[in-house]
């Protein structure tokens, strides 16, 4: 990296040593889970570029931005509304909560059986190694699970800027009304972050900018219905990844582009894994950057993934804001709708997850399911079973899988993993 960049993060406070070791770490483990792929789609380069720069070139351009004038708010959670973030001309990014780091530090603050997600975010603030964390003028946390609530507590002593957004957790007629005060809520913090008022004109558009978003990745989805895969889970888990950092509108134009090129492909039944190969829907926890264990596990054994149900996929992106109406109230009233939809499993009860990861994997011909759960995150690991009971009752072959971020298992997830790749191909 450039002196331009180190001196950008020795700005940002950033311990530059453990910074280079991470660094090092993050484009290590990149090349060997995406660059040993082979016959990747062109349009993929895009996406190792922003990869590449994720904490160079993707960091200036949210500096430059702060600097005439514009504000960065990071995100744990699909639950902070982008579109009323863009409505007053600010930026949302994702925080990483993908990988360990300072851990003997993190469970000082932490109990050690908090589940790997909420660790890495104190991790990445603790061993001031996140330039995103570092820049935020605002960062969000969410009342989703207890782990995450409780540790808020916490974490607004270590961050100066943390606003909390209480959140329901029954799909009610309350749950709604509470989703929405919290929305409003939100809508006049960044009013006051921003200096913008946001009136209709300004929330349609923002409404617009992600709807597009969320557009281009149903059209990625689609075409991962073709047989023989024309791009690997892997590659489409990364696209699923860089949504939450890059801008909006390139990526947009990033992913149709992509998808172009994957048309092409599916009408020369041109593939990445072999016709007829074994196909896989993961289904729980999300999967933050550079959190690609698991997939690269199953992909290297033999099957493909085709899809995710998942907040860093199908859970997050499946449904679009109906920009209806021409006042503030009706625009929010919108984006409540389409956020209560999200079954996240901190809501009790939650059918309608159940159903979607059956409908997954018809939709996308799955051989079988793998749920993915972090080890201690209790509301992923508890659904995991009605969700087993209800695809073994479809005889959709179910695998459950506990695990963190760490490679410990690794072996003995590869065994279990081929063994019910090896079941579901023979079927
Ligand atoms: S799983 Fe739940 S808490 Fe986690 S990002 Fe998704 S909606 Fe938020
Ligand atoms: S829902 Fe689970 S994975 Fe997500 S933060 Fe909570 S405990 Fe961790």
């Amino acid at each position: 990296m450039s002196e331009e960049y180190r001196s950008m993060w020795k700005d940002l406070g950033l311990d530059l040593e453990a910074h280079d070791a991470l660094l090092a770490a993050l484009g290590q483990g990149y090349k060997d889970v995406f660059m040993t792929q082979e016959n990747r789609p062109k349009g993929m380069e895009y996406f190792d570029f922003v990869v590449s720069q994720v904490h160079g070139l993707r960091v200036k351009e949210l500096l430059d931005e702060k600097a005439a004038g514009r504000k960065v708010i990071g995100s744990f959670c699909v639950f902070v509304p982008e579109e009323i973030v863009r409505a007053a001309d600010a930026t949302l990014v994702g925080l990483c909560t993908g990988a360990d780091f300072a851990t003997e530090e993190v469970e000082k603050y932490l109990p050690r059986n908090t589940c790997a997600l909420i660790k890495s975010a104190f991790g990445f603030k603790l061993g001031k190694v996140c330039p995103y964390i570092e820049s935020a003028d605002m960062i969000v946390g969410e009342n989703t699970c207890d782990g995450k609530k409780k540790s808020y507590e916490t974490l607004g002593k270590l961050v100066p800027n943390l606003y909390v957004m209480d959140l329901p957790q029954v799909k009610t007629a309350g749950g709604r009304e509470l989703l929405r005060t919290e929305y409003l809520r939100f809508k006049t913090a960044v009013e006051d972050l921003t200096g913008v008022k946001i009136d209709a004109a300004r929330l349609k558009k923002g409404i617009e900018i992600v709807n597009n978003k969320r557009k281009a990745i149903h059209r990625l989805a689609k075409l991962r219905k073709a047989d023989p895969a024309a791009i690997s889970g892997l590659d489409a888990l990364l696209i699923n990844q860089v949504f939450f950092y890059d801008d909006p509108v390139r990526f947009t134009n990033s992913v149709n582009r992509i998808c172009d090129e994957l048309e092409a492909r599916i009408a020369k039944s041109e593939g990445v894994f072999p016709k007829g190969a074994p196909r896989v829907l993961l289904s729980g926890c999300p999967m933050a950057v550079p959190n690609w264990k698991l997939p690269w596990i199953i992909e290297t054994s033999g099957a493909v993934i085709v899809g995710e149900e998942s907040c860093v996929g199908e859970r997050g992106t499946r449904n679009l804001t109906e920009p209806k109406g021409e006042t503030v109230d009706d625009l929010m009233d919108a984006i409540v709708e389409r956020h209560f939809k999200v079954d996240c499993a901190i809501f009790t009860p939650n059918p309608d997850r159940i159903a979607h990861v059956k409908e997954m994997a018809g939709d996308y011909k799955a051989d079988g399911v793998i749920h993915y759960s972090l080890q201690f995150c209790q509301p992923y690991i508890m659904e995991s079973i009605p969700v087993e009971k209800e695809l073994e009752s479809a005889r959709i072959p179910t695998l459950r899988i506990e695990t963190d971020y760490g490679s410990e298992d690794a072996g003995q997830l590869k065994t279990r993993i081929q063994a019910f790749i090896e079941m579901i191909g023979s079927k």
